[in-house]
């Protein structure tokens, strides 16, 4: 990712993180006209009473500041729904802060828990807002390597074991898996929270594709997991849940530990933020059984259209048990380098993908990785296959011919 701000200008830490890699890559699609596979952000919008709760929020004048850590209804909901869906209980006064989505949370946690030189360890690939958050806060990142590992991908716990230091503060995770759709199974949840109480770290845990899990997948939150809660910040969002990216709306539950000190640092980046999206994520949480299975089903379908229609036209797709994210091997369309790929993509097939490399310290493990959101219309999906396929036949001819 080039930076485009002179260096003089720009501080040390935020040198190199130039411009997001999803907002490039949309600004692709748009000048070229092509299909955006890159960016995740639905086609759909969210549930209609959801979208009605806003607009009579803003009707009927809900729209001030709402207190700094977020609407009394919402904590409430959140908290139920933390309850009901994950069996860990916080308290909505204490426990609970609403943030500017979770990028908002993570950024805050990041800046609240860790001193300059704290190492933070975490999987690779990550998404993007990690790096960042770590740097802004003066931390090290010290990445794990999630590797391929047959049609799944995988880490090794003796690399996690050693990856851990006197100096490592927290570990920042993510289940279901933005960008290879990995779930992380109970096994390696446990192993995971071995080393986390073995060592007293604290965890941040990413859980915005909470819902987002297939073929019976159930996710399960890091926090549940013994010794865990008092140690563990949950990071969720309204955005992937219901399908509305836009609006913003996440948080953060943790023991009122940290919860003060994620709350301490937001309110001095945003405050607060949406009270009429807020008053509406309240009634979506209420009303989420009438949405989620639905959503689930339409995206499990969505998945197996792209990824059915790929592997017929000779592409490989590892499995996706989450998200909303297809990681395919760029190697089976004949091009070793993910990069080079995703531009003959946008220029020559009219399709727009992301370069896994934008989520790797080390970029060569994510070499051959190219990822595709098929969170879009099923003609969308469809016709951007098709297009990936015929590509991919040209080039096969070619080096064969
Ligand atoms: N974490 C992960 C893993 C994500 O993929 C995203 C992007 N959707 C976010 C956090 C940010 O979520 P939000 O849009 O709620 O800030
Ligand atoms: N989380 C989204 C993705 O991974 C992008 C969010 C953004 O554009 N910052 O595609």
């Amino acid at each position: 990712m080039p930076s485009n701000v002179p260096a003089d200008v720009m501080a040390a830490r935020l040198r190199g993180f130039g411009s997001t890699i999803f907002a490039e890559m949309t600004r692709l699609a748009e000048r070229t006209g092509a299909l955006n596979l890159g960016q995740g952000f639905p086609s759909e919008d969210g549930p209609w009473f959801m979208l009605e709760a806003a607009r009579e929020a803003i009707a009927s004048g809900v729209n001030q500041y709402p207190p700094c850590p977020g609407l009394p209804e919402l904590r409430a909901a959140i908290a139920g729904q933390r309850a009901e869906d994950r069996g860990t209980p916080y308290d909505p006064d204490s426990e609970i802060v609403v943030t500017a989505g979770a990028t908002e949370a993570l950024a805050a946690a990041l800046l609240a828990l860790c001193e300059p030189g704290d190492e933070v360890v975490l999987f690779e690939p990550y998404y993007d807002s990690y790096a960042a958050g770590v740097a802004m806060a003066g931390g090290v990142r010290v990445p794990v390597l999630l590797r391929p590992d047959g049609d799944r991908f995988a880490f090794d716990p003796a690399e996690l074991r050693a990856a851990i230091s006197p100096r490592t503060r927290l570990l920042l995770f993510n289940s279901p898996h933005n960008p290879t759709g990995k779930v992380f199974t109970a096994e390696e949840l446990r192993l995971v929270a071995e080393l986390c109480v073995e060592h007293d770290l604290l965890v941040v845990a990413d859980e915005v594709y909470e819902y987002l899990t297939y073929d019976g997948l159930r996710h399960l939150s890091l926090a549940a997991l013994p010794g865990m809660r008092e140690r563990t910040l949950v990071v969720s969002s309204a955005g992937k849940s219901f399908n509305v990216t836009g609006w913003k709306v996440g948080w953060a539950c943790g023991p009122e530990r940290l919860v003060t000190a994620v709350r301490t640092a937001k309110q001095f980046l945003t405050f607060a933020v949406g009270t009429p999206f807020q008053a509406a994520v309240a009634a979506g949480l209420l009303g989420r059984r009438q949405w989620l299975d639905g959503l689930r089903s339409s995206l499990a379908r969505r998945r197996d259209l792209l990824a059915g229609r790929l592997a017929a036209a000779g592409v490989r797709a590892y499995a996706c048990e989450g998200t909303y994210f297809l990681q395919v091997d760029s190697r089976s369309l004949g091009y070793p380098d993910g990069e080079l790929l995703c531009g003959d993509l946008a220029t020559r097939a009219g399709v727009v993908a992301i370069p896994s490399t934008a989520f790797y310290d080390r970029k060569h493990a994510g070499r051959s990785l190219v990822r595709l959101a098929f969170c879009k219309q099923d003609d969308v999906l469809a016709q951007a296959a098709d297009r990936i396929g015929a590509f991919a036949a040209d080039i096969l001819a070619t080096t064969k011919g």
